[in-house]
Parts: C-alpha cells; sequence; structure tokens
C-alpha cells in the first residue's frame, strides 16, 4: 500500500465523543487509598468494565456503525468475534436501527452465544476445525451487502475506543503515566491519539499478557510480529498481531509495551473484588496489574489505569477470586482453566 491514509486525528476523536455523547456512559473515575498506599502513586481508574455492554468495545463499534451511510446501515454490520466485540456490535446495531450478523464458533460458551443474541444479533455458527471465520464472514458480507465491522484494525473503531482515554484526561487531570490493555491495539491506539493532543507529557504504556508479547516483539522489531495463539487467561487479549492501522500509531507515540503474568492478573482481580467492590475481567485488569507489580518506578507519580472490561463467567471467575492472593498455581488459561 504505498499511499496509506493518514491515521485519525484528535479532531476525529472529538467527532465520536459527540457521536457517543447520550449513548455510551462517561464510565466513573475510580480511586483507592489501598492501592494509592501500596505503589505510592495516586492511582486513576477508569471504569470501563462499567460501560454499556460491560467493555469500551461499545465505543468502537458504536462510532464506526454511526459513520456508516444509512444505506449501509440499513442493510446491515457484520462481525465475528467470541468475545466482547461480538456483544458491542450487536448492541451498537440495534441502538442505530442497524441489524447485526455475528459469526461465532459452536463451540463458544452458552452464555455468550445468548448474550449476543439477546441484544438483537443473528447468530450464525461455524465449526471451528473445519472452516474459517474471516471467509464466512467475508461471504455474508457478499451475498447480503453487510458491513464488515472489525475488532480493532479500524480508523472509526480507533477513533471510538480513544473516547476512553479522552474522558479520563478531562476527568483526572495531568498524569504522568497511562496503562492500556494490548490486544490488537484498538484501545492502545485510541489512547495515545488522546494523549496526544490532551496530555502531551503523559508517558503511555501498552500491557499485554506475558504468554503473547507480540506487541512487545512488533515494538522491539519495528514491524509487525505475528504469534502462535497465546494461552492466557486474558481471552480478551488473545490476538497474534497488531494491525495495520495501529501499529503505526503505537509505535510513533508509546513508552513502551510490557507485560504480565496471568498470577498478577488473578491477584489484581481479587484486588478490585476485595477492597473496591468491581468486578473486572482478565484482561481488563492487564493495566493494573502492570502498575501493581511495583518495578516501573511510579512512586510519587498521577497514574491512569483503564479497566477496561468486566464480562467475565462467574463460575471461573469464583474460583479465581477464592483460590489466594499469593497463588503460583494461576490458571493457565483457555478451557483447562474451567475444568480444574
Ligand atoms: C478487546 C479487549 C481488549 C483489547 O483491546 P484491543 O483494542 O484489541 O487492543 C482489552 N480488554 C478488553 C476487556 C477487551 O474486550
Amino acid at each position: 500500500m504505498p499511499f496509506a491514509a493518514p491515521p485519525p486525528t484528535i479532531d476525529d476523536v472529538r467527532a465520536a465523543a459527540r457521536r457517543l455523547h447520550g449513548h455510551a456512559h462517561r464510565t466513573p473515575v475510580l480511586r483507592s487509598a489501598t492501592a494509592d498506599a501500596r505503589t505510592g502513586a495516586s492511582i486513576f481508574f477508569k471504569c470501563e468494565n462499567l460501560q454499556r455492554m460491560g467493555a469500551f468495545k461499545f465505543r468502537g463499534a458504536y462510532n464506526a456503525i454511526a459513520k456508516l451511510a444509512p444505506a449501509q446501515r440499513g442493510a446491515g454490520v457484520v462481525a465475528f468475534s467470541s468475545g466482547n466485540h461480538a456483544q458491542a456490535v450487536a448492541l451498537a446495531a440495534r441502538e442505530l436501527g442497524s441489524k447485526a450478523v455475528v459469526v461465532m464458533p459452536d463451540d463458544a460458551p452458552a452464555a455468550k452465544l445468548a448474550a449476543t443474541r439477546e441484544y438483537g444479533a443473528e447468530i450464525v455458527t461455524y465449526d471451528r476445525s473445519s472452516e474459517s471465520r474471516e471467509a464466512i464472514a467475508q461471504r455474508l458480507a457478499g451475498e447480503r451487502g453487510l458491513t464488515l465491522v472489525p475488532p480493532f484494525d479500524h480508523d472509526d473503531v480507533i477513533a471510538g475506543q480513544a473516547t476512553a482515554a479522552l474522558e479520563l484526561f478531562e476527568d483526572a487531570g495531568a498524569l504522568d503515566a497511562l496503562f492500556v490493555p494490548l490486544g490488537g491495539g484498538g484501545l492502545l491506539a485510541g489512547s495515545l491519539l488522546a494523549a496526544e493532543a490532551l496530555a502531551p507529557d503523559c508517558a503511555v504504556f501498552g500491557v499485554e499478557p506475558e504468554a503473547g508479547d507480540d506487541g512487545r516483539q512488533s515494538l522491539r522489531r519495528g514491524e509487525i510480529v505475528t504469534i502462535g495463539l497465546p494461552r492466557t487467561i486474558a481471552d480478551g487479549a488473545m490476538t497474534a498481531q497488531l494491525g495495520i492501522r495501529t501499529f503505526p500509531i503505537i509505535r510513533r507515540r508509546v513508552r513502551d509495551v510490557v507485560t504480565v503474568d496471568d498470577a498478577r492478573l488473578v491477584q489484581a482481580m481479587r484486588f478490585f473484588a476485595e477492597r473496591m467492590k468491581i468486578v473486572v475481567e482478565p484482561t481488563g485488569c492487564l493495566g493494573a496489574a502492570a502498575v501493581f507489580a511495583g518495578t516501573l518506578g511510579l512512586h510519587g507519580k498521577r497514574v491512569g489505569v483503564i479497566l477496561s472490561g468486566g464480562n467475565v463467567d462467574l463460575e471461573r471467575y469464583g474460583r479465581w477470586i477464592g483460590r489466594g492472593a499469593s497463588s503460583n498455581e494461576a490458571p493457565a488459561g483457555g478451557d483447562a482453566a474451567a475444568t480444574d
């Protein structure tokens, strides 16, 4: 692509914020005296676990669908996801008078299928072992004139996700550092666009699971590195690679990409439940876990943390929370953890 389009700008982010006004929650920024005391920092938690459908992904999906031409929106949208993006597209499409088709594996958890259906989406299941979801989504798009809404690698999605950090900078005031969970990089790229305009001195970090550090590798190598599907309880960050649209933004401005292991995610989940009375899913804990690890020299600093989501299977959550803070037998992830 010799003439790649320029990346989205702060004007796109502000336009997204106007579109989302009255449709997405302006989520609260919570504080914890205990978290501050333990880290020596002043921490501002942006609670996207309390966003509509339980994660920031509503922002990007809503912005992308709202920007479609009326005819496109009327024809409907398609997404492939078994996670938060599926519910985000389903709910956003319903709100905008569009209709969503979501392609999910036939062995997806029943609760996720039900939640996505409840938001009004049509679910098309496929057999993981013999079919590719991309191919099915493409075919549906062609046959039915649907528009594909990608989970992260799209400028309107990035601009929508950016509004979470935009609100945090507006509400918390100046921050020295910001920690953002990292999967495909929509949330991180968006946060960087917001920081560039509102908080140019703020050091923004991406945080990914130790088992899947493709973002860190990509940053070191200066090009997108693809890895095998990581095994981690952070299912929202089980991406094999950053996006073509997200990587250049990340590379341009991110301070660094750091990793945390699953045991630290479990500790963070316990902390949020016990001390702050909030449910945060494993992926949503990535930023916080990096800060709690205490190795990043944050003493005396004003630190923002995005808690990106709170959708978690309650049975697994109960086991994680009940297990004990210093456990080194944190679940290995995937379905293995569901049967132990
Ligand atoms: C999707 C997701 C992420 C990762 O977001 P990207 O834009 O793919 O980097 C982080 N946390 C939660 C809860 C998610 O659903």
